[in-house]
Order: C-alpha cells, then sequence, then structure tokens
C-alpha cells in the first residue's frame, strides 16, 4: 500500500465523514496529520473494566455494562434529569446496578437504548441506597465489537461539539494506518511511526509512558533549539566595550543615604564586566520584591552614559515608567544627567535646552541621556541616537517574542532584564535559557517586618478598625482587589463600587482608586497624590501589583485573595514592607472558599521567600498558570508538563546548548534535519504569538 503525506487533507479522504469535517478542523484536524499528533487525554483498559462499585468512591471509575431502563425526569421548573440503569451481566441477580444521570442535557437520551452495551467512565457516588455517577463519560460499544474500542487499552482523545472520542479513535487508527509517519515535521523521523502508534493505541501502559516521553522531549526541544539558535547569534554579534573608571557611580553612591548591599554590589561587578567587554551584554537580573533592583540597573545606565551612550528603560506599565523617571530626575538631575520620559501619550524631557540667544530653527534640546518609557519604546525608536543599553523591568511582563523585537537593533545594544517573579529553575531554562542570570539574594536591611494574616471576609470589621487606627498614625493602605487580566471592565466596575464601599468606612480619610481603565494622567494624578500622602488609602486592582515604591504605604488588604496566584499575591505584597515601619498584609477570603484554598494561603503566612513561594505555586498550580501563555509568548505545551516533565526540559536544554556550542549556525550535514526543525519551530512560535 502506498502511504499518504502527513499534509494530505482529511477533506480529500471519501473515509472521512463529510458532515463531521467542520467540527474536526474546530478541534485543529485539517490533515491526516494533525489526526496522527492529536494526542489522547487519557486510555481505558477495556482489557479488564473495574468491579460495579457499592460504595462511594474517591477516584473513576471504568464499568462495562447493559442498559436495564432509561428514563427522562423533572427536576422542578423546566429542568429535566436524563436517568439510565446500568447492569453488570457477568454478576446477575447479585450485582449492584449503576445509575447514571445526566442533568440538562435531553438529548443524551436519544444516544442510548435499553439493551445497549455501555462504555462508562465516572466518579460514583452514593445517594441513599443507589450508587450514582453525574454526567459520566460514555461510549455505545456494538454487538461484535472486536476491533479498536473493546478489549485493549483504548485512547481517549479530546472531543468536540459533533466530534466523539469514539469518531476521532476511528480517524486516528485510519490515519495511523495511512500515512508515511516517517514523513512527519519532526525530528523522530523513522522512529516516529512506533512513537505515534504506542500513543495512540499501545499494548501496555508503559508504552505509552515511553512513547511521551519521546514526544515530550520533541515537544522542549522545539524551544529550546529557537532559544539556544538566539543565544548562538547573540554570542557572534560583537558590541562595543564601555570600560569607564566610573565617576558618575561614584558621585550617585556619595548621595545616597544608604550603603550598597553586597549583593547589589556583586551583581554591579557583574555587569560592569559585561559591559567592558566586547560582547554583547545579555543578562537576566533575578531579585525578589523590594532587593534593589532598580540602583542596580541605574548603576548600569551610568556606566554606558559615561562610555558615551544612551541608555534606555523600558517599563510594563505607565505608572512604573512614571514612577522610575522620577526617581531617576531626583538622582540623577544635580549629576546633570538628561533624562527623558516617553509614554504613548505624553513625553517629558529634563533638560529642555538652553534656548537664549539661540535663532528658532536652531533650538534643539540635547539628546536625552537616559530615556524611561512604556513599550511604546519598543514602536517608536527614531529618538536613540546611540543606544548603548535596554534595561527591560519586570520582564514578566513582556513576551519572549517582544524582548527579542527591541534588542535586535542595528546599533547592538546590551541588554538587562529585570524580573522580582522568583522563577522556578526549569522556567528559567525554558524562558530565559539564552540569557546569562544574575541573583539579587539579600534585601537591603533595616526594612520593616511585614505580617501575614490570612482572614475570612467576615472579619472585615476587625480589618477596618485596624486600618483606621494605622492611618491614625500617619500609615497609609492598598486595598487591592482581584479579577484583573480577563476584563479590565469587570475589575473596574467591581473596584469603583468596593472605592464606594470604603470612603465611608475610611471617613474622614480620604480614599483614592486606580485601576486600569483611567487615563494615563489620571493614574499618575492619584499616584502622585497617594505619595505625597494626600490619600490615606488607595483602592486598586493588580495595577499596583508591580515596582510601586511608596514607603509609608504599610498596610495591604487583599479581598478575595484565593482568586490570586501565590506569586501574584507575594508580588503585591512587596508593595509594603518598604519603610521602617512594621507592615501588614492581610488576605481576606470567601468563607465559603475550600479548606485547600486557605492551606494553600496559609504558605504566604509562613514564608517571605520568592522561590519558595513560586515552587509552592509550580507545584499547586502548575506552569501554564505561574506563567501564562500570553505573557511568555509560548505555545501552550501539547503534552510536556514543565513541573512533571522538569527533568526531560533540563537534558533537553543541555542537548541544544551543546549542539549550537558545536555547531552555531547549523552548518554540518548531520544538522540539517535540525535546521529545517528550527525554521519550522521559528515558524510556529512566531505565529503562537500573533
Ligand atoms: P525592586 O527590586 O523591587 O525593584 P527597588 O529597586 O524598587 O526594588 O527598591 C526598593 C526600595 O529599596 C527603594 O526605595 C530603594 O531606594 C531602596 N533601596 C535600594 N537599595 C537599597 C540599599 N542598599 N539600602 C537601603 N535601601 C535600598
Ligand atoms: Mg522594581
Amino acid at each position: 500500500m502506498t502511504r499518504l503525506t502527513p499534509d494530505t487533507a482529511l477533506a480529500d479522504l471519501d473515509w472521512v465523514p463529510r458532515n463531521r469535517l467542520t467540527a474536526l478542523a474546530r478541534l485543529g484536524l485539517v490533515t491526516l496529520g494533525d489526526a496522527v499528533r492529536h494526542y489522547p487525554r487519557r486510555h481505558e483498559d477495556r482489557r479488564r473494566f473495574d468491579r460495579f462499585p457499592e460504595e462511594e468512591m474517591d477516584r473513576p471509575v471504568c464499568l462495562f455494562g447493559v442498559v436495564k431502563t432509561t428514563a427522562v425526569k423533572r427536576i422542578g421548573g423546566w429542568k429535566r434529569m436524563v436517568e439510565m440503569v446500568i447492569e453488570d451481566e457477568s454478576a446477575g441477580v447479585l450485582g449492584q446496578p449503576v445509575t447514571c444521570r445526566w442533568f440538562n442535557l435531553p438529548y443524551i437520551q436519544k444516544m442510548i437504548a435499553t439493551g445497549d452495551h455501555l462504555v462508562v467512565f465516572g466518579r460514583p457516588k452514593k445517594r441513599g441506597h443507589q450508587i450514582v455517577i453525574d454526567h459520566p463519560e460514555f461510549e455505545v460499544i456494538e454487538e461484535d465489537e472486536i476491533s479498536i474500542h473493546m478489549n485493549r487499552i483504548v485512547p481517549v482523545h479530546p472531543a468536540g461539539d459533533g466530534v466523539t472520542a469514539r469518531l476521532l479513535r476511528s480517524l486516528i487508527d485510519q490515519a495511523l494506518r495511512q500515512t508515511d509517519l516517517a514523513l512527519l515535521p519532526g525530528l523522530l523521523g523513522r522512529a516516529g511511526a512506533g512513537v505515534f502508534r504506542a500513543m495512540h493505541f499501545p499494548a501496555s501502559f508503559e508504552e505509552i509512558a515511553q512513547a511521551r516521553r519521546e514526544l515530550v522531549r520533541e515537544e522542549f526541544f522545539s524551544i529550546q533549539v529557537v532559544i539556544q539558535s538566539r543565544r548562538a547569534e547573540w554570542r557572534q554579534l560583537s558590541g562595543s566595550a564601555k570600560n569607564v573608571p566610573g565617576v558618575l557611580l561614584d558621585r550617585l553612591w556619595e548621595s545616597l543615604p544608604f550603603a550598597l548591599t553586597t549583593s547589589q554590589r556583586g551583581v554591579i561587578a557583574e555587569i560592569r564586566a559585561d559591559l567592558g567587554a566586547s560582547r554583547r551584554m545579555n543578562r537576566l537580573l533575578q531579585g525578589d520584591v523590594g532587593s534593589g533592583k532598580t540602583l542596580v540597573a541605574l548603576a548600569a545606565m551610568l556606566l554606558t552614559v559615561e562610555a558615551g551612550w544612551q541608555s534606555a528603560l523600558m517599563a510594563p506599565t505607565q505608572i512604573l515608567a512614571e514612577q522610575h523617571y522620577l526617581n531617576f530626575r531626583r538622582l540623577l538631575d544635580p549629576l546633570g544627567i538628561r533624562v527623558a520620559l516617553r509614554l504613548a501619550g505624553r513625553s517629558e524631557n529634563s533638560v529642555p535646552g538652553d534656548f537664549s540667544g539661540v535663532p528658532p530653527e536652531k533650538r534643539e534640546a540635547p539628546p536625552p541621556q537616559i530615556i524611561v518609557g512604556t513599550h511604546a519604546l519598543l514602536y517608536d525608536s527614531s529618538e536613540f541616537t546611540r543606544l548603548g543599553l535596554v534595561v527591560i523591568d519586570e520582564q514578566h511582563k513582556f513576551g519572549v517574542l517582544q524582548r527579542a523585537r527591541l534588542i535586535e537593533r542595528g546599533d547592538a545594544p546590551d541588554v538587562l532584564v529585570m524580573t522580582a517573579t522568583p522563577i522556578p529553575r526549569t522556567i528559567t531554562q525554558t524562558l530565559y535559557g539564552d540569557l546569562e542570570t544574575s541573583f539579587l539574594r539579600e534585601k537591603p536591611a533595616g526594612r520593616g517586618l511585614i505580617q501575614t494574616a490570612v482572614r475570612p471576609t467576615e472579619k472585615l470589621p476587625d480589618v477596618v478598625d485596624f486600618l483606621r487606627k494605622q492611618i491614625e498614625k500617619g500609615r497609609q493602605a492598598y486595598i487591592v482587589y482581584p479579577l484583573v487580566e480577563e476584563s479590565d471592565k469587570l475589575s473596574a466596575k467591581s473596584a469603583m463600587a468596593e472605592f464606594e464601599k470604603w470612603k465611608p468606612l475610611l471617613a474622614p480619610h480620604s480614599v483614592g482608586l486606580i485601576h486600569g481603565r483611567l487615563a494615563p494622567d489620571e493614574k499618575e494624578q492619584v499616584m502622585a497624590r497617594f505619595r505625597a500622602g494626600e490619600l490615606a488609602a488607595l483602592v486598586a486592582t493588580t495595577v499596583i501589583e508591580v515596582g510601586v515604591d511608596v514607603p509609608n504605604a504599610n498596610i495591604m488588604v487583599v479581598e478575595n485573595a484565593e482568586r490570586f496566584g501565590l506569586a501574584q499575591l507575594h508580588q503585591l505584597r512587596g508593595r509594603i514592607g518598604r519603610g521602617a515601619h512594621k507592615s501588614f498584609c492581610i488576605l481576606l477570603h470567601d468563607p465559603k472558599v475550600e479548606e485547600s484554598a486557605v492551606e494553600k494561603l496559609q504558605v504566604l503566612e509562613a514564608t517571605s521567600d520568592g522561590f519558595e513561594i513560586a515552587e509552592a505555586d509550580l507545584r499547586l498550580r502548575g506552569p501554564g498558570d505561574l506563567i501564562g501563555t500570553a505573557q511568555t509568548g509560548l505555545p501552550p505545551f501539547r503534552l510536556g508538563d514543565l513541573t512533571r516533565d522538569s527533568e526531560v526540559m533540563l537534558e533537553v536544554t543541555s542537548l541544544a546548548a551543546r549542539l549550537f556550542d558545536e555547531d552555531p549556525a547549523l552548518e554540518k550535514p548531520e544538522n540539517a534535519a535540525v535546521k529545517v526543525f528550527l525554521a519550522d519551530s521559528r515558524a510556529k512560535l512566531a505565529a503562537s504569538a500573533g
């Protein structure tokens, strides 16, 4: 039999039902290759089914039985319930039947008839004397079933509207038989045929595990070749060596009321060595909230300026850009350094230029030496006449690809990326495998302690009392609400409602409101008033999450804290504990929330170590939530899981790194396949980033 290529369209195959093509496409299945890469969600052992349960269980069971009765029952109003009783034929009269129930899915009844044989999968519960399974997965088995659906380990694929798991199973079985699997794009080549068969229709569970591992390796490798190729390219670019005595630095340090921490000094030395070398710097600085990253950035910028180059700092939000700008001006105006602020709708220069005696047509301000801004900088770069350094603050808010875009500039600037989200090692390797890494491990001394308390919302009155007392002592507070990224509109609305609630509670002290829907200058005004101490409390959405620095604010109340991830709460909490006063973080949760959610929050009561929290978060939620795809610019993995498969990721990373060490441009003939794979992976990554 001649086999078909993987890019053969399903629409061109007469055995694929016409009326299912659209539904298949909705699942991403357009070609044979797509079908082969549509991996099962789980496998079911249909060689030996579970016994019909007699008690409630905490895990799902897989049963094979015959349908005794089906009925539709009314359950109040217009609601209907389909109820079906199945029995184990082999158990005879003593067997305990199981009742399956579906609520408000009346069409289910049409799919099942008395006497049908059925495979059912779901978790049994006890209701009165009955054992019931609500909304089980089920599949009707034909009389003379031998084939792929019975008496073996059976794949259950992600199904969709109009496409059942059963239909997919047949389709994928056919696709595996008809496709020349050695031609599938990817790295598995000839070996691939066996891997794909084992993944879908394994002879044993060990086979699945092995096949999965192969596929995860390939999947991770497709990310790592891209990252490591970038690193290889980067290494070949030469930048400019910026060796300076550091006069500006010395003057800055003299003007500070405190000494640098040992960590800060160490990292600045690393950066200084990078800047002084002719190779371009490409460095990631990880430091917990409040560890003093800004000064490190400033040091790098000053060294660059002293060498006669411009430096740019990109911040993820306008508030942050504004804050950095003000902070830099305070520190740099005395040194006579020209700083500029560039936001989407606004720009400002610290030195407008001295126009006395200059004819109007020649009135040009001298170019700024340091430029602070938001993403807008990415697009409008005309201003950089001689860009020597780009600092990207709070990198986790930028996509990997955006970063690439800014730094692929002609003048080959050095790059320093800073992040406050402590990142577990696997993820660092995945997302930042192309960067050298520095850590700020210690925090400046003399920081106020933060005490964290997890409480149910009913305690709000006590919290208000406490807040009022602190405010009367001159302190300030943040009151934070969740619901942000998904719907700005919704969160703005709830923040506004909460604002109205808090005003009388804290009167006569004044309360401010800040959320993502405010115009940039409105946001800045509110922040300015808060910073100046005119507002005692600030009701906010997570726009204040990153970087905001108001040392006098020592209280944070987070409502519905259970809706945030731990890493995000840790970020938020980093807004306080910045001054000398003791700080308090009160995490209020919905009293109805599960015990486990409360326990999760209590991790924050127990530790303030960002790395510990990040690892806990990764364990509890998985990497998808920790670093959303939108933020990373990475497509979601189909099979791989950075928690479960972290070993594989580390292995693949060093494999890819070695590959590029030996053959940076993949020119050796034996690397030809990898080169094609790289091009393909790059295209996919770019497509997924939109
Ligand atoms: P982050 O690492 O979260 O960006 P910042 O750079 O905003 O932290 O620093 C937080 C605060 O700590 C700022 O007010 C900053 O001036 C102060 N700070 C930085 N370094 C030191 C130090 N060595 N000693 C005391 N305070 C410091
Ligand atoms: Mg910061």
